[in-house]
């Protein structure tokens, strides 16, 4: 077993399904929070099982600089390392090699590039980027492409679309030569200990309870039952949050299937030419995955052209197979894409914000830094169910950002996460219910045409 793709209900071109890792399953369309480092900076693995997160992305080329992809191989893979039994997706590495411009050259083998770190030399091929994303052990690893710059040439656009393509089959060759060789082995032996504790009434047991709470976020864990009325949930959250069905998750503390390995996903490139889209898409899908990355979008491109990029390269990807856009949006740009029928999606934006004081809300973008909420005792989203909007008020989540307390980014990414994530169930549910896809906001997208 690798993942598996079920696709249960549509509603014109968005899809609502399941995809079945071998460290659980996720309900889709979903939204990945970005752990570069094997965390999302600020929130505990409990919290973000709290919070219903089931898949997390992280990023080999961080990862492969610090701690080391043998480090990590060591500690069983990215499982074992961060103690996320639930579902990974590692990167190739390729955006963010190629996001060090003058730090970087590629030729046909491959592309050195200087650490932003300290400024060491570096060799990532197809097959040495395959090779740290085995050893890292995400569920799902992707293949490694050439990110084409904003603006280019269509020659080079083409140029460089060929060049990813030769990498997808060199990528694909070296991951079915070497996929057993995924450290999945050693989650297995320390998780088996774990559950052996467990069973014995150890203080993993109380993990366990934490662990599965799924979907179903817990309640407010103290606080103004005053504040917690107010902070109202909208009907339609409210119904997506129970009325989903109970997402079986496969507990990784229970073995791992024998044999199970990775799935590596296809990246179609391809600039912002429309055919040449088509060309990467339908050549990438021949070389075969069991998933279809669009990658190459937010490089600097404007937003109206992203998304006629991505609805131009939807349309050729085969409808069976999970659809992945990556490094997107805007809680708005999400439930687009969501709409045109993309399945998974990643983006730092709601935690790298909240780190700044950006939180996003079902009233619009909020800068927690402003002196207006100085006394203001309402909840940061008098909509948003989540723990911090249910307990503070706007005016100590202020004087934290104010006062640089490590707990201002711990509590703004938490509802920023979650507010994402909510985004996304409502999407699920108007989708299974067949309902028009709308914002938390209550400000419906586009219809469809
Ligand atoms: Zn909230």
């Amino acid at each position: 077993m690798s993942t598996e793709f079920q696709l249960e209900a549509t509603r014109g071109a968005a899809r609502a399904g399941r995809l079945i890792t071998p460290h659980g399953v996720v309900e889709t369309p979903v939204f990945m929070p970005v752990g570069t480092l094997a965390s999302v900076k600020g929130v505990a693995q409990d919290l973000l099982e709290e919070l219903g997160v089931q898949i997390l992305l992280s990023n080999t080329y961080h990862l492969y600089l610090r701690p080391g992809v043998e480090t990590v191989r060591r500690m069983g893979g990215l499982h074992g390392f961060m103690a996320w039994d639930r579902a990974i997706l590692t990167d190739s590495g390729g955006f963010q090699v190629f996001s060090l411009n003058e730090l970087r050259k590629v030729n046909e083998e491959g592309v050195t590039f200087r650490s932003h770190l300290d400024g060491s030399s570096h060799f990532f091929s197809p097959e040495s980027a395959m090779a740290a994303q085995i050893g890292l052990g995400a569920d799902i690893v992707m293949a490694f492409d050439e990110c084409t710059e904003f603006p280019a040439e269509r020659e080079r656009v083409r140029a460089s679309m060929e060049l990813t393509l030769r990498w997808a089959e060199r990528s694909k060759r070296y991951f079915e030569e070497h996929k057993g060789e995924v450290p999945w082995g050693a989650v297995r032996s320390q998780l088996s200990a774990v559950s052996e504790e467990a069973r014995r009434g150890g203080s993993w047991a109380e993990r366990t309870c934490a662990g599965d709470a799924g979907e179903t976020p817990a309640a407010p864990s103290g606080g103004s039952a005053d504040r917690r009325a107010r902070a109202t949930r909208p009907a339609e959250l409210a119904l997506g949050r129970t009325g989903e069905a109970p997402v079986p998750t496969v507990d990784a503390r229970v073995p791992t299937q024998a044999g199970a390995t990775q799935a590596l996903f296809g990246i179609v490139q391809g600039g912002m030419e429309l055919d040449l889209r088509r060309e990467s898409a339908e050549r990438t899908i021949e070389i075969g995955f069991p998933g279809y990355a669009i990658g190459g979008l937010s490089v600097g491109e404007p937003r109206e052209r992203t998304r006629e990029v991505v609805e131009a390269t939807v349309q050729h990807l085969p409808a069976d197979k999970p659809r992945y856009l990556m490094g997107v949006g805007t809680p708005e740009e999400i439930v687009e894409y969501a709409r045109m029928g993309i399945d998974m999606m990643d983006c730092v934006l709601p935690t790298r914000a909240a780190r700044h004081g950006l939180l996003f809300t079902s009233e619009g973008k909020i800068s927690i830094k402003q002196a207006r909420y100085i006394r203001d005792d309402g909840p940061l989203d008098p909509r948003c169910g989540c723990r911090v909007c249910g307990r503070y008020s706007r005016a100590y989540l202020r004087h934290l950002y104010a006062s640089n307390e490590v707990l201002a980014q711990v509590l703004n990414t938490v509802h920023n996460v979650s507010f994402y994530l909510d985004t996304m169930r409502t999407v699920r549910h108007s989708i299974r219910l067949g309902e028009e896809i709308r914002l938390l906001s209550g400000v419906s997208s586009q219809p469809n045409p």
